[in-house]
């Protein structure tokens, strides 16, 4: 077994949107995720914000509608006979721009979409392989010895590229660090359809120091590989912490009854303390095969523990 290290992970900046922390070259227009200022293909201090890039464009296609208008109002202007024509040119000409410049003004933030949306599909094929450069780099950066750093770089291309390969290199390297409850975790990012030996290792971590992590899309991927992850070493001890985990809220226990039906039996006194209180206290689950497996195990186990009284004493 590999000896895990001690690290210490920076933390995970959030944005609104997976493509956020994404630039592009003014220069060269490569992709890249990782850098802050310097192109790592042409080195000049280029680098910006493809939504500032989409941005600059929408400008620039405003101004040209705009200008249209303003021509279209001169030349109007150029060929008018009479006062009158001249007046009521330059009111309906003001009144069209001023009209043109509201409508602009309202529909920029779906406009800017739009424009995001052309420059992802024109420069398809420039974003494949900026990203493909960032991974290449990440890898570099692991076979120099720095980890920490390589997984950093990972995470931050797993933001815009959710491939299975991907996924397995985080899980790997994290699977090589100490895990600590106070790390900037992830798990649903790295959920794959396949079973994962590695993938379930890491859950298996998690359901003990970071519970509050395992979800929906990791209980259904748990169900879905019940089987294989038997076959593993510590595969049923794994199950009971995803378990444990399971009864840290009612939804869970509404949703997936026979998960815990089926390790109930194995779960440490605290959790399945909290299982009985959280079954007693439920009405969906005040019978059914969830009830009565808790309440055999409650007779067979904890029927004279103090503990569970008290919880009866303070419930009446
Ligand atoms: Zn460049």
């Amino acid at each position: 077994m590999i000896k895990k290290q001690p690290v210490l992970l920076a933390p995970y900046i959030k944005t609104r949107f997976p493509y956020d922390k994404l630039k592009i070259c003014r220069s060269c227009n490569h992709f890249t995720v990782l850098g802050e200022e310097k192109c790592p293909i042409c080195g000049k201090s280029a680098l910006q914000q493809v939504e500032k890039r989409a941005a600059s464009k929408l400008r620039r296609s405003l101004w040209g509608s705009r200008t249209i208008v303003l021509l279209l109002l001169a030349f109007g202007l150029i060929m008018s006979q009479s006062t009158m024509q001249t007046i009521w040119l330059a009111l309906g000409g003001t009144s069209l721009l001023a009209l043109l410049w509201t409508m602009q003004r309202r529909s920029t933030p779906a406009l800017l979409q739009i424009e995001l949306d052309k420059l992802f599909r024109k420069e398809a094929y420039s974003l494949i392989t900026g990203l493909a450069h960032d991974r290449e780099m990440a890898i570099s950066v692991f076979h120099g010895g720095n980890k920490t750093l390589a997984y950093e770089m990972l995470r931050e291309i797993g933001a815009l590229v959710h491939t299975d390969q991907l996924r397995i290199e985080q899980i790997l390297l994290l699977q090589s660090f100490v895990l600590r409850k106070d790390m900037d975790l992830m798990l649903d990012p790295l959920l794959m359809d396949q079973f994962d030996p590695d993938l379930v290792e890491y859950i298996g971590e998690l359901a003990k120091i970071r519970r509050d992590l395992l979800k929906e899309n990791t209980f259904r991927y748990v169900l879905l590989h019940e089987s294989h992850i038997l076959k593993m070493e510590h595969g049923e001890s794994i199950l009971v912490n995803v378990t444990s985990a399971a009864v840290r809220l009612k939804r869970y226990m509404v949703l997936y009854p026979y998960l815990i039906v089926r390790y109930a039996r194995k779960l440490p006194k605290d959790r399945f303390l909290r299982l009985y209180r959280m079954v007693q206290s439920n009405a969906q689950t005040s019978n059914g095969p969830l009830y009565e497996e808790v309440m055999a195990i409650y007779n067979e186990k904890y029927k004279f523990d103090e503990d569970f009284q008290l919880g009866k004493r303070n419930r009446d």
